[in-house]
């Protein structure tokens, strides 16, 4: 048996004569970067998430990039984060000249933990960036309460957690910008690159509108240094279209996390694998499904060699990277952090997934601690 990690022909199976129908239409209009296309996403995006505003750019990265450049961040200020997450999350704060101040995770949730927050931030803080890690929110209110007596910013890293909610409201609500990415691995992707950012503030919408295109609003006048950061029109329009088949898709990956809880249980793993955690009043939307596992590089090549798909996300801190050395940090600064790379592993739980597969999977797991 085959059992992919994510397995986006299956998905396009199901909507390709939307998609090209689309895809047509909007190749017919010759219209190809930013206007009406946009603007339709931006609009359904917003009221999706539940902002008032939503600005559409070329990546995830570019929405953490602008939404740090709306504040203003730049060399002096500090930025707090995580690091354990994709690289872009600390990248766009060293790419404007400031720095990223690391705060360990949970270990349960692998998401930042609040308690740890408060001591790193100073005079130069300007924002705090959780990371909605796997697609779960991290604890919001504490981070908000936080940054609203310390007089800073939160930017909620929500590429991968598109649809997620904490207390009935939903990731890129909850704090003073959302930053999302279409890449096409994450829940809603599009059919290569693409980001966006959410608000509820008029004046950074107005911002990060301007700076998304050189800093102009109108043409070839610059009020602000800017970049190029657009999105097609075709990533619109047909990220528009699956819009309509998200919250199906995360039903599916909640259901097969179900799935898996079950049968963990079932073949008694539990003392193996650690299951991942939601809190109370979350709603993960599972872009990954990742457990923490005992002898995870050699399970990893077990299962590979059995034709399942695996990743391990994130292999190595932020902290311990070499481009970071300058940071001066060492191994042992964030345990929680280095002890999740060491044994998180992502399986399979796309919408598509069948019963069969998932409990293949599970069987695999099964076998490879049953050998030793
Ligand atoms: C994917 C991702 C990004 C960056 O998104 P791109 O669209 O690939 O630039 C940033 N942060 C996290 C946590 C991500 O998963």
């Amino acid at each position: 048996m085959n059992v992919p990690l994510l397995d986006l022909k299956a998905q396009f199976r199901g909507i390709k004569k939307e998609v090209m129908d689309v895809v047509e239409t909007t190749c017919e209009e010759q219209a190809f970067v930013l206007g009406s296309r946009v603007v339709e996403l931006e609009q359904a995006l917003a009221s999706y998430v539940g902002a008032s505003h939503a600005v559409g750019v070329a990546s995830g990265s570019d929405a953490l990039l602008l939404s740090l450049m709306a504040l203003g961040v730049g060399p002096g200020d500090e930025v707090v984060t995580v690091p354990f997450t994709f690289f872009a999350t600390a990248g766009s704060v060293s790419r404007l000249g400031a720095r990223p101040v690391f705060v360990d995770i949970r270990p349960d949730t692998f998401n930042v933990d609040p308690q740890q927050i408060e001591q790193k931030i100073t005079a130069r803080t300007k924002a705090i960036i959780p990371v909605h890690l796997f697609g779960q929110c991290a604890e919001m209110g504490a981070i908000n309460e936080i940054a609203k007596r310390r007089k800073v910013a939160v930017i909620e890293d929500a590429c991968q957690a598109i649809g997620a909610m904490q207390n009935g409201i939903k990731a890129g609500a909850l704090g003073d910008m959302g930053c999302f990415s279409f890449f096409p691995s994450k829940n809603l992707g599009g059919f290569g690159d693409g980001g966006l950012i959410t608000t509820h503030d008029a004046k950074l919408h107005e911002a990060l509108a301007m700076l998304r295109v050189h800093g102009s609003r109108v043409r070839y006048v610059h009020e602000q240094i800017g970049i190029n950061s657009r999105l097609d029109a075709l990533q619109a329009a047909i990220l528009r279209v699956k819009l309509n088949h998200l919250d199906r898709w995360t039903e599916g990956r909640r259901r097969n996390a179900v799935r898996y809880e079950r049968l963990f249980t079932e073949a008694r793993l539990l003392d193996r694998v650690t299951q991942p955690v939601t809190q109370p009043g979350n709603y993960h939307v599972f872009n990954q499904y990742t457990i923490r596992a005992q002898r995870r590089d050699e399970l990893k090549t077990f299962l590979k060699d059995r034709g399942i798909g695996t990743e391990v996300y994130y292999p190595i801190p932020m902290h311990v990277q070499d481009c970071y050395r300058l940071l001066g940090h060492k191994k042992g600064d964030f345990p929680m952090s280095e002890q999740a790379a060491a044994e998180a592993l992502s399986l399979p739980v796309f919408a598509e997934l069948t019963d069969e597969q998932l409990g293949y999977v599970v069987d695999s797991i099964q076998a490879f601690y049953a050998k030793r």
